[in-house]
């Protein structure tokens, strides 16, 4: 009899620990499923999600940017640091890094990591600058504009993407970028003259108005050209009455759309 109790009871512990084991194995996998949902942000918090995006950003800024032709120091380092997964849709955070354009929703795209640099090398800005944005989208070209210069104003035609730059902006602490909502084609004159300009949606030919706002000595860049066809990339400077251009490479940006489609009347 009492044998048989012994039997039973080692019976009974074994499926305890078994019950046990079960139990523990569901919550770690519970807890490994939740975890990164109600985590906080991977920048503010240590640990393998920011070492992660850490490791594809230096890669980004070594193969995608040092690789061609990026040399300048200061926006090798501004690439480096601003976390762009932050600006994209949560669906497509893995490819943030990834040499290509995303979409941002509302039929637009945030750049392509190597058009952004390029683009911002090519201000040579200072950190004194005042600079003027047109199409903020997702707010990460204004983003890395921010790191370089002095202030940002960015201009965006969609509502619901200026509200959600202005918000991402905010809460990853730039506190020196300022969002409107508008017609980027006619600038943003109360802040006027801008030492620099960047355009990153293609009109059709350059704004009267964006040339009227840039300083004296000011640079511009710009994409020009029809929607979905062959468009340049144009390096613009402006030295007293005189504008001078140049061709920097073809490119492929979401058109500028707005008041000027209807002759540059309506604002
Ligand atoms: N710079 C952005 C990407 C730009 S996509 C980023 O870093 O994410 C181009 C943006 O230009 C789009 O968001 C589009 O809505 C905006 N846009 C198009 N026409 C515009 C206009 N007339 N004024 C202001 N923004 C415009």
């Amino acid at each position: 009899m009492a044998r048989q109790g012994f039997r039973w009871s080692a019976r009974r512990l074994i499926g305890v620990l078994a019950a046990a084991c079960l139990a523990i194995a569901a919550l770690i996998w519970l807890i490994g499923r939740v975890c990164p949902r109600t985590a906080p942000p991977a920048e503010t918090t240590a640990g393998p999600a920011a070492d992660h995006y850490a490791e594809e950003r230096a890669n980004m800024v070594k193969f995608q940017l040092m690789g061609r032709d990026i040399t300048d120091k200061d926006v090798l380092a501004a690439m480096e640091r601003v976390p762009r997964h932050e600006f994209v849709p949560e669906e497509y955070r893995s490819q943030a890094y990834a040499d290509h354009p995303l979409p941002i929703g509302y039929g637009q795209t945030i750049s392509q990591p190597y058009i952004v640099a390029l683009m911002t090398q090519l201000l040579e800005l200072r950190p004194t600058d005042k600079v003027l944005e047109i199409g903020t989208g997702s707010g990460y070209q204004a983003a890395i504009l921010a790191e370089l210069c002095k202030e940002v104003y960015t201009v965006e035609i969609i509502k619901e993407l200026a509200e959600q730059a202005e918000k991402r902006l905010k809460r990853l602490g730039y506190t020196n970028v300022h969002v409107k909502h508008g017609d980027g084609y006619y600038g943003w004159e109360e802040h006027a003259p801008f030492d620099a300009i960047i355009v990153t949606a293609a009109p059709d030919h350059i704004p009267p108005p964006l040339i009227a706002q840039l300083k004296d000595g000011g640079r511009m860049v710009i994409p020009v050209g029809p929607p979905g066809g062959y468009q340049t990339l144009w390096l613009v400077k402006k030295e007293g009455e005189k504008i001078i251009t140049r061709n920097i490479t073809g490119v492929i940006f979401v058109p500028l759309t707005g008041g000027h489609e209807m002759g540059g009347r309506e604002q």
